[in-house]
């Protein structure tokens, strides 16, 4: 640490900087403390083996300070012959919140926090907002973007969840109205029971069975409008947008998971389930708040220069309103492997939390403040603080901007932490990424400081940091600043 301060002491000397130096990191001294997230757990909410308690007894045994619960809110996929698309029908559901009770989910998660007072409890969900069909039945039909999901944190009102925009959860609420389909059927029930009370006994005959088929096409057609239509043979992405849009309008926050995940295609019930990698869609839509950037497979949208990074640069440059941040997901179901990561305290979400209770974990998910980790072991654990921006007028962490005059100083302190056993000697790599490019590529022995004083051009800017070691990770969200005046 003396050898970082006085590395950080020259430099921001060098730079005419008059700040006070002292011994703690930048997210400390700014009153921050670092809080360990479990994100993307089911339950047996969902389909996962664990009781909620259960869930956060595990937590504090582990001391992980945060739990993310995602379990599935409606996992109903269904395929309808026309016109009565919904009457007849075969569909497959699996136990998700939705069925089982939202106000149960919400007790239970608050019941779990009573018991485990370490453990903060964010009740999320995990939601597929649309899906759709290819082929005919009984001979290739495909079922595809049902493993496109998405995460839910921060909702917290019943109804609001109650009224997911997702596919097979139409409500009146939650579509806009097809008049042209409403009035059809009002019109056909009308004609019906007008010919069944006046004409002749004939005619009343036809009219009984037209007013009972208007009846049926009502029962079927309701609520008049769909969150997604699954026979228009493409992805719909204006469900997807919906979706995402209807969670921040509630105070809510959507993260994609897996965006490059390749499953095997599933075969069940005389369907298939295709799956595909789909990480351009982290281009596609806007206003999420961030994806799964470590989930135990090789990911290469987070490299230097990949998707992530033209994401970044169009936020910075070409007026993209929102930045994603990277999470770890771990999509944990049991410890007897089960799908997901099998362990609780490897695949870990750091975030930077003013004080340890719900809002303040969500205000470090929202302001993206921390980092994704993954560990190869729990007992040596990467570790990252003063990662910072430091300028004439003030500092950024992970997630925050600072204006500055265009001199600016760049840290950050990588250490393995929490070892009990001798330290791995082996370097790890560093990549310091500057708005989508790598600027610079270290092998370095830990605890290892990065310091850079810099002179940046006018407008938006941003470091970002990648750590590997084996397959121990750590996925910096960036640290952004903004140049006032031309240097
Ligand atoms: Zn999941």
């Amino acid at each position: 640490m003396i050898s970082r301060l006085l590395l950080a002491c020259l430099l921001l000397s060098e730079a005419g900087f008059s700040q006070e130096l002292t011994d703690a990191a930048a997210e400390k001294q700014q009153g921050y403390q670092p809080l360990r997230a479990a994100l993307h757990v089911h339950s047996q909410f969902s389909d996962g083996d664990y009781g909620i308690t259960e869930l956060a007894s595990f937590a504090h045994r582990d001391r992980i300070d945060v739990l993310g619960i995602t379990d599935s809110f409606l996992t109903r996929v269904r395929y309808g012959i026309g016109p009565l698309r919904k009457l007849i029908s075969r569909s497959r559901l699996r136990p998700g919140v939705l069925d089982q009770g939202i106000e149960n989910y919400l007790a239970s998660a608050d019941e779990a926090h009573n018991q485990f007072k370490d453990v903060i409890i964010l009740p999320g969900l995990e939601a597929a907002p649309s899906y759709y069909w290819l082929g005919t039945p009984g001979t290739d039909l495909r079922l595809y973007d049902f493993d496109h999901h998405i995460l839910i944190f921060g909702l917290s009102d019943p109804r609001a969840i109650a009224n997911l925009p997702v596919i097979e959860n139409a409500t009146w609420s939650n579509t806009n109205r097809d008049w042209t389909l409403l009035f059809g059927t009002l019109l056909t029930l009308s004609a019906g029971l007008a010919a069944a009370v006046r004409a002749r006994r004939v005619l009343r005959v036809v009219g009984v069975l037209v007013a009972a088929a208007a009846l049926l096409w009502t029962c079927d057609a309701w609520p008049f409008g769909s969150v997604s239509d699954p026979y228009s043979g493409k992805q719909d992405r204006r469900a997807i947008q919906h979706l995402i849009d209807y969670v921040t309008d509630h105070d809510g926050m959507a993260f994609w998971s897996y965006p490059e995940a390749r499953y095997p295609d599933i075969k069940e019930g005389g369907a298939t389930m295709v799956s595909r990698p789909q990480p351009e869609i982290l281009r596609l839509t806007e206003n999420y708040r961030g994806f799964e950037g470590i989930y135990g497979e090789n990911v290469k949208i987070t490299g230097p220069g990949n998707l992530w990074d033209q994401i970044l640069v169009d936020y910075i440059h070409r007026g993209r309103k929102t930045w994603p941040s990277a999470i770890t997901g771990i999509d944990f179901h049991s410890f007897q492997g089960k799908g997901g990561w099998h362990e609780f305290n490897r695949g870990l979400t750091l975030l930077w939390a003013k004080n340890k209770d719900v809002s303040s974990v969500l205000d470090a998910l929202r302001q993206g403040r921390g980092y994704a980790a993954f560990h190869q072991d729990a007992e040596h654990q990467l570790d990252l603080e003063d990662f910072a921006i430091r300028s004439k007028t003030g500092v950024a962490i992970s997630g925050e901007t600072v204006t500055t005059d265009g001199e600016i100083a760049f840290s950050a302190h990588i250490r393995w932490r929490g070892a009990s056993r001798p330290l791995p000697d082996a370097p790890v790599q560093i990549d310091v990424v500057r708005d989508g490019e790598l600027l610079e590529h270290r092998d370095a022995l830990l605890p290892a400081d990065i310091m850079r004083a810099e002179t940046l051009e006018k407008g938006r800017h941003y470091y970002r940091l990648r750590v590997k070691s084996g397959s121990s990770e750590i996925l910096s969200n960036p640290v952004f600043c903004e140049v006032q005046r031309g240097s």
